[in-house]
């Protein structure tokens, strides 16, 4: 009896020798990080390859703690893993770095479990993946996901750049097509009367002196529109170039105003428009090109008896301000559309009505305000369809 319990006794031995010798095994061939702790957190041991991982030695980690090797930063990670371990937690899963021998921070992606004994917290069993390099993947990934979003972004605003330079130049394409051809029926067309009446006093010898009269009349008319039209190009080239001289000295607007609504009266007469003014009594003197402030008055004007409907009234004032003095050219005729209104100071706009064919470039008002701007001045227009139009011109009197 004696004999078999000593028997059984060696073999219970034997068994844990061989369990400790399997562990001792395991623990060898391992090649993560494997620390046992008891449940005050000293290192009751742990495997070669991760002491190696850390620089140390096996016995140098024996029976120290293990927040000794843990930055400071993970103090937390770790006290709270000890804790949720502490209050029942099977198995908790954290990433705390440790520091090697030669102070080398490595990232553990940790497994923490406890091993039970008589109720009580026995020993902690930690695993613990070196996932230095996996984060430093990973952060690199990341930083290149972020410089791919900002590129992707440059990307895209360079394309709509590209866009809209694209559609700039197509617009200023499309306008400049529309100028040529503008241009070409506006030259067309008096250019077809010079012609055609010409040819018809030259074919019939025994005209009229009055019809011949008439038709020179015609074909001068026809050629000074010509000549108009050409300077009007030529002038906004020289504007645009910086090339326009101006002739600079002090003249009455008043006068000047009351000559051109004399000159416009026929034109209105003949559209049976009312063409009235209500000017300052006294002079307006002011220093500026006569000539050109002439042109624009005239043009707005002319736009004026142009955009009215017979029966229609256009009314000229000048007023005499302190420092400036203020035209305003107001017409009771179709009005401008509220969307056109913010570009028909634009090269070659033009308002469009179909149905009507009324003559014209697109280039008077872009003078018009270009003269304006380089007498320092400023330019308003308020419209409404089917009611009128009014341009109101303020003009520093004595501009440096
Ligand atoms: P255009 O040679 O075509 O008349 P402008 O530059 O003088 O060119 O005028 C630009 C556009 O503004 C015109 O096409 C016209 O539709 C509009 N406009 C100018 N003045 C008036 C006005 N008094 N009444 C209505 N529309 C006007």
């Amino acid at each position: 009896m004696a004999a078999q319990a000593q028997d059984m006794s060696t073999n219970s031995n034997t068994d844990s020798e061989l369990l400790q010798k399997k562990i001792d095994a395991l623990l060898e061939l391992e090649e993560d990080l494997i620390l046992i702790l008891n449940e005050g957190g000293l290192i009751k041991n742990v495997n070669l390859n991760g002491a190696l991982t850390l620089d140390f030695k096996k016995e140098d980690l024996i029976n120290r703690h293990v927040m000794e090797i843990v930055t400071t930063k993970c103090n937390v990670e770790i006290a709270n893993a000890f804790k949720g371990l502490i209050d029942g937690t099977p198995e908790i899963a954290f990433e705390a770095s440790f520091v090697s021998n030669y102070s080398k921070e490595i990232l553990f992606g940790i497994s923490a479990k406890s091993i039970y004994h008589n109720d009580r917290i026995f020993e902690i069993v930690m695993i613990g993946k070196n996932i230095t390099h996996l984060r430093e993947i990973t952060d690199e990934i990341e930083s290149l996901r972020i410089s791919l979003i900002e590129t992707n972004r440059l990307i895209m605003i360079e394309r709509q750049r590209a866009n809209q330079r694209r559609s700039i130049l197509e617009e200023l394409n499309r306008l400049k097509n529309e100028f040529v051809s503008n241009i070409s029926h506006e030259l067309r067309t008096p250019l077809a009367s010079i012609i055609g009446f010409s040819e018809t006093i030259a074919s019939d010898p025994d005209m009229s002196n009055e019809m011949r009269n008439e038709f020179n009349n015609t074909i001068l008319n026809e050629g000074k529109r010509l000549a108009r039209l050409i300077n009007d190009v030529l002038d906004i080239s020289k504007i645009e170039g910086g090339k326009l001289e101006f002739v600079k000295f002090r003249f009455d607007a008043v006068a000047l105003i009351k000559e051109i609504i004399g000159a416009q009266t026929k034109s209105a007469e003949a559209k049976n428009i009312i063409l009235s003014s209500e000017l300052a009594d006294e002079e307006i003197l002011i220093d500026a090109d006569k000539d050109r402030i002439s042109q624009v008055v005239t043009r707005l004007v002319n736009n004026a008896i142009k955009f009215t409907n017979p029966k229609g009234r256009v009314k000229v004032i000048a007023k005499n301000l302190f420092k400036e003095m203020e035209i305003i050219i107001s017409d009771t005729g179709i009005g401008i559309p509220e969307g056109d209104i913010p570009f028909i100071f634009q090269k070659f706009y033009r308002v469009s009505r179909p149905g009507t064919e009324i003559p014209g470039t697109g280039l008077g008002l872009v003078f018009v305000k270009q003269i304006i701007d380089l007498h320092k001045g400023f330019i308003t227009v308020q419209s409404e369809v089917g009611k009128g139009t009014t341009f109101a011109i303020k003009l520093p009197k004595n501009h440096i």
